[in-house]
């Protein structure tokens, strides 16, 4: 009889450990498992696309010369995107690459962070405001091959290519204008580029790992 009770109870214990290893690893599986969802999610939740773009005024290219129009790479970061000269800006003084770190940032928007205004018949650059006139000076806009009207609440598309004209130019002016605006978006977007802005950069396995977890 004692034996038969004994046996019982050690099997009961068994049972026990066995439920609670089973709990443990269901429970282990389970945290690893959201973990990885957030792991993977994590990256969707950074934006960095580049875009293209040229300026004209009276046949002179803007050339943006002067370190305030191009931010500081260690700016963008993650932790800044919700800063608006973040969200879009130039880098590494080269004025024709448009950097983009956030989702629906506009043309209006990028060139407001370079200190300009654009409208769809007057821009005010670094050195005046320029609008249609009687004078057959106008302001002009091709996006991607196309005469748009406006631009200014465009959402900026990942290698778009821009250019803006003010001034009495015919088409073949405009055209030649458009297509030698540089081609350089698709490159930044598949290139890792130590030397220029990427919101990813300092975003590593571990850092990504240890922000998708719940340790930071
Ligand atoms: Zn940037
Ligand atoms: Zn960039």
């Amino acid at each position: 009889m004692f034996s038969a009770d004994l046996g019982i109870h050690v099997k009961l214990s068994d049972v026990r450990k066995s439920n609670i290893l089973l709990v443990f690893i269901g429970f282990c599986i389970g945290v690893i498992g959201l973990m990885t969802a957030r792991f993977i999610a994590y990256k969707s939740d950074n934006v960095h696309y580049h875009a293209n773009f040229a300026l004209y005024v009276d046949g002179t290219i803007d050339k943006f010369n002067g370190p305030g129009y191009y931010e500081e790479v260690q700016a963008c970061t993650s932790e800044n995107a919700d800063n608006p000269r973040i969200r879009t800006h130039l880098h590494d003084e080269n004025p024709s690459l448009v950097h983009v770190h956030a989702h629906t940032v506009t043309w209006g928007q990028f060139f407001t962070n370079l200190g300009y205004s654009v409208g769809d018949s007057v821009i005010q650059t670094g050195n005046g405001v320029f609008a249609d006139d009687h004078n057959d000076n106008k302001l002009t806009f091709w996006l991607n091959g196309k005469k748009v009207d406006s631009i200014a609440g465009r959402v900026i598309k990942s290698e778009d290519v821009l250019l803006i004209n003010y001034g009495k130019d015919d088409d073949i002016t405009l055209q030649k204008r458009y297509d030698a605006v540089p081609r350089d978006a698709r490159e930044a977007n598949t290139k890792y580029d130590p030397a220029g802005c990427s919101g990813d950069e300092n975003l590593t396995f571990w850092n990504r790992l240890k922000r998708s977890s719940w340790f930071e």
